[in-house]
C-alpha cells in the first residue's frame, strides 16, 4: 500500500477499461495519462465488457496480443486484465497507479455492482494498487461529451495522487452529461440508489419462442443529496471513494447481540 502520494511525472500508469481497447474512452484516457507520466502501459479486452463486473476468466485460457509497444490486448475480462497485467507484464514493475475508462456512459448508484470498469479499479485496489475509475456520462441518443472528461479529468487525477492513498479504497469518477461549459465544479460525493425502470424487453423469435433482453432502461431519478446520481443532475463531476471491505459495521454490533 503506497503511504504517500503518488509521484505522477515518475509513476507507471496502467490504463485499461471495459468498453474495449478499441473504444473511444481509453483512447482518450491514453492521452490523458501521457500528459501526466511517460510510464504508461495499455493492457485491455479485446472485446466490450461492460456490465462484466469483477469476473475472472477461470475454465479456459486467456491470451494476450501484443499490439504496439506498451499495449497489449486480452481475450478476457477487465479484472483478467489487471491481473494479467500486474502478474505477468508487469511483475518486474508493477503500476503505482491504475487508470480504468473512460467508460462511455455513467457508473454511479447500482451500477458500481455490474460495471467492469469499477472492477478493473477493485482488482488494482485488492491487488494493493491506487485505482480511480473514470466515466463519462451520456444521455441516451446524444453524443458521448467526452470534451467533459478531458477537461476535468486531468485535474481531478492531479487532485486524488496528492492525498495519501486510503487502504482497500478506489475512487470512481463520473463526468456530467453535459458540455464543459455547463459544468459546476466537482462534488465530493456517496454512492446513490436509483429508482430502477421496467427494463427487461420480451420478444418473440422468428420461430414464435419468446426471448428476453435487458437494458437499457433506468430510470436515473434525481438522487438523494450529496449522491453520484445528485451530481449527475446537477451538471457536476463526481467523486466517490469507495471501500471494498463490504461488511456493514452498524449491523455487526447488532448481530453479535443476536448471535451471542
Ligand atoms: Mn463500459
Amino acid at each position: 500500500m503506497a503511504d504517500g502520494h503518488i509521484e505522477l511525472s515518475k509513476a507507471r500508469i496502467l490504463v485499461t477499461n471495459d468498453d474495449g481497447i478499441g473504444s473511444p474512452g481509453i483512447k482518450l484516457l491514453e492521452e490523458i495519462a501521457r500528459d501526466l507520466s511517460p510510464d504508461v502501459w495499455i493492457v485491455a479486452p479485446e472485446q466490450e465488457q461492460s456490465a462484466a463486473s469483477h469476473s475472472l476468466t477461470t475454465r479456459r485460457p486467456l491470451r494476450i496480443s501484443e499490439l504496439s509497444e506498451r499495449r497489449y490486448a486480452v481475450d478476457g475480462t477487465p479484472t483478467d486484465c489487471v491481473m494479467l497485467a500486474v502478474k505477468h507484464l508487469l511483475r518486474d514493475h508493477r503500476p503505482d497507479l491504475v487508470l480504468s475508462g473512460i467508460n462511455g456512459g455513467g457508473n454511479v448508484g447500482e451500477d458500481l455492482t455490474y460495471s467492469g470498469t469499477v472492477a478493473a479499479a477493485m482488482e488494482a485496489t485488492l491487488l494493493d494498487i491506487p485505482a480511480i475509475a473514470l466515466s463519462q456520462h451520456f444521455i441516451d441518443g446524444e453524443a458521448v461529451p467526452w470534451n467533459t472528461a478531458a477537461k476535468f479529468a486531468p485535474g481531478v487525477i492531479r487532485q486524488l495522487t496528492r492525498l495519501p492513498w486510503p487502504e482497500h479504497t478506489l475512487m470512481n469518477v463520473n463526468f456530467p452529461a453535459a458540455p464543459p461549459e455547463h459544468v459546476r465544479g466537482v462534488a465530493v460525493t456517496s454512492q446513490g440508489k436509483r429508482t430502477i425502470a421496467d427494463n427487461l424487453t420480451e420478444r418473440l423469435d422468428p420461430r414464435g419462442k419468446p426471448y428476453y433482453w435487458i437494458g437499457p432502461v433506468r430510470e436515473d431519478g434525481v438522487g438523494e443529496p450529496g449522491t453520484d446520481l445528485a451530481a449527475m443532475n446537477d451538471r457536476q463531476v463526481s467523486v466517490t471513494p469507495i471501500y471494498l471491505n463490504l461488511t456493514n459495521v452498524p449491523v455487526l454490533a447488532l448481530l453479535k447481540k443476536v448471535f451471542r
